[in-house]
């Protein structure tokens, strides 16, 4: 595991022969003056609460214009489809819901057994950028050997995952809309894993931000020409439209994972035989 505390300040600044400040440290040390908040055991499930429906926020916009705005249809997956105020309220609800009854318990044991450490020192920029990279291929890889167990095992999808499925159509506020088991899972790869690499704290957070928001993105139920999926060259990344369709016609083998496309293929699985 990295020693982050070793680069102390006094180093890093202000003495002839110093280390440059690394870029993120002014941005790190805002953070670190917010402490006492970051210490605080509501810190993650508020975090978490806010973050999610920040993500969820111009995807709703979305919802609520494409019906008066014909130009947004065609970033639409399922066009004809369109989440009622109820199902919005039910997912909203039960999202509050999970993260009072479920997440803070479980965050708050997170908290008590693993201290929050703020090092003096900011990662470098390359550092995070890698160490976030891996941690998304990581848990994405977490994800779907979960998903693809789920699916497989009768007992496991009624029990446990059939709960996220009963949306045919994906919208944002239906990412998190699922069992506690499932929730529990996910967020047991998402905090394990920086624990696991050794993440700076910083990184931590920009790797749970940026997975929050490729969750949401992919039950997002929009195709938009700055999704994801169109970033990322040759169709490695599965992304919304994937997504999608997993929901529309879950039999398929082409899980929602992200790196699906590319796993599915071990198991000589043609995506559009699959959907026909
Ligand atoms: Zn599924
Ligand atoms: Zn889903």
């Amino acid at each position: 595991m990295r020693n982050w505390t070793g680069q102390s300040l006094a180093v890093l600044s202000g003495w002839p022969g110093a280390l440059p400040l690394p870029l993120l440290q002014a941005p790190w040390d805002w953070l670190r003056a917010r402490e006492p908040w970051l210490r605080s055991p509501f810190f993650p499930t508020v975090f978490n609460f806010l973050t999610y429906m920040a993500f969820c926020s111009p995807f709703l916009a979305l919802d609520l214009l494409h019906p008066r705005l014909p130009a947004l249809k065609k970033y639409k997956i399922q066009p004809q489809a369109s989440p009622s105020a109820a199902a919005l309220l039910a997912c909203l609800t039960r999202s509050l819901y999970d993260h009072l009854v479920c997440i803070f318990p479980a965050t708050v044991a997170h908290w008590y057994w693993r201290p929050v450490s703020l090092p003096d020192g900011a990662p470098e920029l390359p550092r995070l950028l890698l160490d976030v990279v891996v941690g998304l291929l990581l848990f994405d890889f977490c994800n779907f050997l979960w998903h693809l167990l789920h699916h497989r095992v009768p007992w496991l999808y009624k029990t446990f995952h059939k709960a996220h499925h009963k949306h045919i159509s994906t919208f944002a506020l239906s990412t998190q809309d699922s069992s506690v088991w499932e929730l529990l899972w996910l967020g047991l790869f998402a905090a394990g894993i920086p624990v696991l690499l050794g993440f700076h704290p910083m990184t931590e957070m920009a790797f749970f931000m940026i997975n929050s928001w490729l969750s949401v993105e992919d039950h997002s139920g929009y195709d938009l020409p700055w999704s994801t999926h169109r970033l990322v060259p040759f169709g490695l990344y599965g992304g919304a439209v994937h997504h999608d369709l997993h929901h529309l016609k879950m039999r398929l083998l082409v899980y929602c994972s992200k790196a699906a496309v590319v796993l599915s293929s071990f198991e000589n699985t043609n995506y559009h035989t699959a959907v026909g």
